[in-house]
């Protein structure tokens, strides 16, 4: 008979059903607000935001110089014109421009109408109120029309939207200053494990410090989550209970690490079970197989493995799509790029793994992924020096150089 914990086998659930059955789990909040766009910045969008005007507003010039009517000019040689008007930036031209004229314009300045051609200041001489301009070849340069990034009733941005600085600009450009989005999704973070103490207190003999409290807590910022740190919990079913209660009725998500494995000292799941709803599910992965999912009341429980790297590698790939759904955002799954294998591994058929990985230049354009070399799933370290998560598809029994696969950069974990 195998021993081997991590055989596949049929009660198993593959990766991509995992995280099928997690984002069935959850809803986008209800609940919106409108903010300030100072305040706007990494919120969710919770409506199409729709352009009631053009932008630009009107025609205007890119640079600074003279607005003239091409039909005036020579291709060969200068021509001298009078200057009429003078429209900087914010004003609005006195009239049309006449044939003959010419008009000192700024750059971002309406365009007077019949102008069609601005030439920009350098090559231009003024004198005696009078500007002589260089040959031109070519109309309608220098000219920015109305409308040429927005157009009026188009929408801009969707609902769903991720409000990163150049959408809270864009929204700005049309206008729009005070966008409804949802409301900030709460988490809840504890650690579990007698062995597991806080940084600045004593460890003696059998204690470890706590990273994954420090890793998740981070992690649920740079989404965009306000986070509850409930602290470490001894393996301790009534202190588990009371606990996650309490986690559960403030928090939208509430998540733990360690305690979710099979051993006499994991309670997770069974206190789980009795104040919600449970799911235990053996996932076909490595690192980080057991995951305990379910809900209580409102909140939705997602119970990470006790490893730090098995921590880290759940969290991008289950945890993140949940809370991100719940959040609001319409695109919820990491964006892979394509690399290829530098290394050569064997792996066990049927099991998708995820290898800590740096990439450096390749020869055909794609990057190169060298695995850092040990797997353990307690060495945070591996985390620290990599680039990424290498993603190994589950049917191959076998990694050869070259192969083209899935990479994840961690930067992915920020958007
Ligand atoms: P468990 O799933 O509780 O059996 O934990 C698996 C492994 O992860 C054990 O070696 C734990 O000591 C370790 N571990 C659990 N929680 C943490 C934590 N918060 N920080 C660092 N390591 C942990
Ligand atoms: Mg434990």
């Amino acid at each position: 008979m195998s021993r081997d914990a991590f055989a596949p086998s049929a009660d198993m659930l593959r990766a991509d059903e995992a995280i099928t059955r997690l984002l069935a789990l959850v809803e986008p909040a209800a609940e919106t607000e409108r903010v300030a766009l100072t305040d706007a910045y990494g919120r969710v969008l919770a409506e199409d935001v729709i352009s009631d005007r053009n932008v630009p507003p009107h025609d205007n010039s890119a640079v600074d110089g003279y607005a003239v009517r091409f039909a005036d000019l020579s291709a060969e040689a200068e021509t001298t014109l009078p200057v009429v008007m003078r429209i900087p930036a914010g004003h609005v031209p006195e009239r049309p421009l006449a044939p003959g004229e010419a008009a000192r314009i700024f750059t971002g300045a309406p365009v007077p109408a019949e102008a069609d051609t601005i030439i920009p200041q350098e090559p231009c001489r003024e004198e005696d109120g009078r500007v002589v301009l260089p040959p031109v070849k070519k109309a309608g340069q220098n000219l920015r029309r109305a409308g040429e990034d927005i157009v009026a009733g188009q929408c801009i941005l969707g609902a769903g939207t991720r409000l990163r600085p150049q959408e809270v600009g864009y929204m700005a450009s049309v206008g729009c200053a005070r966008p409804l989005v949802y409301r900030t999704v709460r988490a809840a973070v504890f650690s579990t494990g007698d062995e597991v103490r806080d940084p600045g207190a004593d460890a003696p003999p059998g204690a470890i410090y706590d990273s994954n409290r420090y890793v998740l807590i981070g992690l649920l910022r740079d989404m965009g989550c306000t986070v509850r740190d409930f602290g470490i919990l001894p393996d301790d079913p009534a202190r588990l209970r009371a606990v996650l209660q309490e986690a559960a009725a403030e928090a939208d998500v509430v998540l733990t690490s360690g305690g979710v494995s099979t051993g006499e000292e994991d309670h997770v799941k069974a206190v789980l079970g009795e104040l919600g709803t449970l799911d235990f599910w053996r996932v076909a992965i490595r690192p980080g197989r057991p995951l305990a999912v379910g809900r209580v009341g409102q909140a939705a429980f997602i119970g990470l493995p006790g490893n730090p790297v098995a921590v880290f590698v759940t969290f991008m790939m289950f945890a993140r799509p949940l809370i991100l759904k719940r959040m609001g955002l319409r695109e919820v799954l990491p964006r892979p790029v394509p690399v290829r294998a530098g290394f050569a591994f064997k792996k066990r058929p049927g099991r998708r793994e995820w290898l800590r990985a740096t990439l450096e230049p390749g020869d055909d354009g794609l990057p190169v992924a060298q695995r850092f070399p040990s797997e353990g799933s307690g060495i945070l370290r591996s985390v620290v020096t990599s680039h990424g998560l290498l993603a190994l598809p589950e049917d191959p029994a076998e990694i050869t150089p070259g192969m083209v696969l899935d990479f994840l950069p961690f930067e992915e974990l920020k958007r």
